[in-house]
This record gives C-alpha cells, sequence and structure tokens, in this order.
C-alpha cells in the first residue's frame, strides 16, 4: 500500500480540491501518511496569487526531494499549467496534474492499482471532509472572468458548474451526518447555472433542507451580485448576514485596467442595497460586508490609491483582505511595468489597515452585551475555545467551559470587542 499526504496553499477552493483528493486517494487504497516526507506520494495542492506561497512550494519540493528522492512529487492546482513554474522544478516534480484531470492520478502514479476510480468529473468525486461540523461544498470551477492580474482561468480553466441535484444530495448528506455550516464555493458562485437553474435558486433550494445549519458562500464578483440575489440573502433564514466579494480598488481606471467590469459606485450601492435587505429581513444582526482588494497595481497613481481609501472609509468593512500587487506570469498585467515601488506599497497597505482596524472596531461594538449564536470551531493555542458568528467574527470564549464545545452551537455574551475579534462567555450550548 501507498502512502500519501497533500499539501494546500490558498484559497478554499483548494481546500476543497485536497479533500476530494483525499478521499480518491483513499478509495483507491492510498494511507495518509504522518507527514510529507514519510509520504510515498507528495501532492502540493498550489495557489500562484502571491509569489510568496509560489516560493514557499519550490521550498517545499526542494526539502522533500532532498530527503527522500524516491518520493512522488505531484503538483495540482494553480501552479500546475505555468510553463515557467513546470521549467524551474521539472526535475523534482514526477506529475503536473491540472485539477480538472483528478480522477487520471491513480493510474499516473500506479498502475498496479486494483479497481481505480474512474469519474468523468473531478467535482463528482467526494471529498474526504477534513471537519466534522463544517464543510466547503463546490459548487462549480474555472472562470471566465480574466481580470488581469488573476491565474486562475489559465490555471483552472473556463466556467463549469455542477448539476444542482448533485450539489443537493452532497448537502443533505452532510446534514444527515450533523454538519452545522455549508459553504457553497466557486471562483464566482454568481455565475452558476444549472438547466434552468442559477444561484439564487439554489441557494433557495438549500436553504429549504430540513436541519438546522447555516449557509455561506464563497466567491461573489460584483459585476453578478444580482437585486434578485440580494432578496435572497434576505428572504433566505439560513443563509449568514455576511457577503464576501472583492473591491480590488476604489478607483474606476484601475479597476478598468484590472478588467473588473464595474465601478467603484456600482460596488458601492450593492453594499447598500445588502445592508438594507439585511436590515429589513434580519434586523438581530448586521450584514458583515468583508472584501479583497490590491495595493500598488501597475500604474496606481497616490491618487488613485486616495479612491480607494475613500471607499474603504465609506464602506466600513468587516474585513479586507489586502494585498501588495505582484506580477503574475501568463495573464495580462504581466505585461504591464509594475512600476509602484514595494515600499510605496507596503505604505498603502499600512493605511487600508489602519482604516479596517478602526471601521471594524466601531462595527465590532454592536455586539457588545449582546448574546449571539456561534458556531464552536475548536481551541486556541491557549486552550480556550472559538467559533464565528454568522457574520464571520471570530470569537473568543473565555472561561472554560467543561464540555466539548467543537462543532456544537452556543450563545455567547459578547463583553469585549478587538478590531477584528470579540471575546465572551457562553450562556448556552445547543446542537
Ligand atoms: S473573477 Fe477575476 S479574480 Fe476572481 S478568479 Fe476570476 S479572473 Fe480571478
Amino acid at each position: 500500500m501507498l502512502t500519501y499526504y497533500i499539501i494546500t496553499f490558498g484559497c478554499q477552493m483548494n481546500k476543497a480540491d485536497s479533500e476530494r483528493l483525499s478521499f480518491y486517494l483513499e478509495k483507491n487504497n492510498f494511507i495518509l501518511a504522518e507527514n510529507q516526507f514519510r509520504a510515498d506520494v507528495l501532492i502540493v495542492t498550489t495557489c500562484g496569487i502571491r509569489q510568496s506561497a509560489e516560493n514557499r512550494v519550490y521550498s517545499l519540493v526542494h526539502q522533500v526531494k532532498k530527503k527522500n528522492p524516491k518520493t512522488i512529487v505531484v503538483i495540482t492546482g494553480c501552479l500546475s499549467e505555468r510553463k515557467d513554474v513546470r521549467s524551474r522544478i521539472k526535475n523534482k516534480v514526477d506529475i503536473w496534474l491540472p485539477i480538472k484531470e483528478l480522477t487520471s492520478l491513480v493510474p499516473k502514479i500506479k498502475n498496479k492499482i486494483s479497481n481505480p476510480l474512474i469519474a468523468k468529473d473531478y467535482l463528482s468525486v467526494a471529498p474526504k471532509y477534513e471537519s466534522a461540523f463544517s464543510a466547503y461544498v463546490p459548487i462549480g470551477n474555472g472562470c471566465n472572468n480574466f481580470c488581469s492580474y488573476c491565474v486562475v482561468p489559465y490555471a483552472r480553466g473556463r466556467e463549469k458548474y455542477r448539476p444542482a441535484s448533485e450539489i443537493i444530495k452532497e448537502v443533505r448528506g452532510l446534514i444527515k451526518n450533523g454538519y452545522k455550516e455549508v459553504i457553497l464555493i466557486a471562483q464566482n458562485v454568481n455565475s452558476y447555472h444549472s438547466g434552468s437553474i442559477d444561484f439564487t435558486r439554489l441557494l433557495a433550494r438549500v436553504n429549504d433542507l430540513p436541519g438546522d445549519f447555516w449557509i455561506r458562500f464563497v466567491s461573489s464578483h460584483p459585476k453578478d451580485i444580482s437585486p434578485k440575489l440580494i432578496e435572497a440573502l434576505g428572504r433566505c433564514s439560513k443563509v449568514c448576514e455576511h457577503v464576501h466579494f472583492a473591491l480590488q480598488s476604489g478607483d474606476d481606471e484601475i479597476l478598468r485596467n484590472m478588467n473588473r467590469q464595474y465601478t467603484a459606485a456600482h460596488f458601492q450601492n450593492l453594499v447598500k442595497k445588502i445592508r438594507s435587505v439585511g436590515r429589513k429581513y434580519k434586523p438581530g444582526l448586521p450584514m458583515a460586508i468583508t472584501t479583497d482588494v490590491i495595493v500598488g497595481f501597475p500604474g496606481e497613481t497616490r491618487k488613485q490609491f486616495l479612491n480607494t481609501v475613500k471607499v474603504f472609509k465609506a464602506t466600513k468593512f468587516d474585513m479586507a483582505y489586502i494585498s501588495q500587487y505582484s506580477p503574475r506570469y501568463g495573464t495580462a498585467s504581466y505585461q504591464m511595468k509594475d512600476d509602484v515601488s514595494k515600499v510605496e506599497k507596503k505604505r498603502r497597505e499600512n493605511v487600508l489597515t489602519k482604516i479596517l482596524s478602526q471601521t471594524a472596531r466601531v462595527n465590532n461594538k454592536y455586539y457588545l452585551k449582546k448574546i449571539v449564536p456561534v458556531l464552536i470551531e475548536g481551541r486556541n493555542r491557549q486552550g480556550e475555545w472559538y467559533g464565528k458568528t454568522r457574520t464571520y467574527k471570530l470569537v473568543r470564549i473565555t472561561g472554560t467551559p467543561v464540555n466539548n464545545l467543537a462543532g456544537s452551537f452556543g450563545l455567547v455574551k459578547i463583553n469585549k470587542v478587538r478590531d477584528l475579534s470579540l471575546e465572551g462567555n457562553i450562556i448556552a450550548q445547543y446542537e
């Protein structure tokens, strides 16, 4: 029997892909190894969004091959189809596996394995869920948008969506097994379609399944968030009061150069509508808005950056993932001059981080003295329980409850707020 180990970089979609790889390998008699150095097969699910994640892959592959040259190294994810990456580490990688070819992995590794699993589409392969109470459910893969800085359309190919019946079946199974949180995931969930079912209808169908569970979804593209979807966010009681969608820049010219296909005003209008639908249907919790933003895109002047600052101040995000632009090989912006210095990118990142801290803290003050439901995830290094609210706020639970809380809902009274987290004590626990 062969052993395997998977290391995952990057987004939740990669995490969901790794879960499917695990199941596929175990179905084919592979056993999980203790760590990357003890595995016969090491699979690296890679991310090409940031240079730092890419560098970590080079160093990992180097270390593993140095320690154990017989390890079969498999590279999947964003970097698997990049010519420059292939040539840089070709001597250390045994198999390059675009993720849509997942089901060809076993024959590629070892043709003597009996009973290989055959499936047409890799998303039809069941995953081995990492968590026992929260699961990513991919509803599709790939992207048609070609934002000028992004490798995803090249790495994952064009959009392809799973049949709604298959998604519903997977979610039904999760609920039956006691899962409390289902996260529908695709590069662009709003573009989902399967026959006559669009994302709004899919969301409503999942919401109608019986059981006490929460629904989240990532990622949403601002150009595709329809009024119908916003209304559904309010009406579907199980859908959490949290929307994550990427602003990327608050300047219209930069947005055009990024090929994002919306304006800053459109983005802000969506935020307004989402918050207002939240107030109408779910007055218990304010709708949380989180985002991604890139600073130092080619040609971004100080004045253009100040437009992002303006949107940041006006929107009052609950969380933002701020990244410094780095050119990704093969993308349209790779041809543009990366002309904002490293120091200036860092300065811009710091400016936005500071605004985020302020707005998030002000938003968090709403929770003070309130009792809110929390899905408890586990213990931190200090041994304290922690979890998330429906609005995706991290909550530290102080005091030492004796029960095992992981995977259950708790009602937590919030008695302290920080910039990016809350703190409170548990009043009640329920399944
Ligand atoms: S929408 Fe843009 S940023 Fe998102 S995956 Fe597609 S190309 Fe990349």
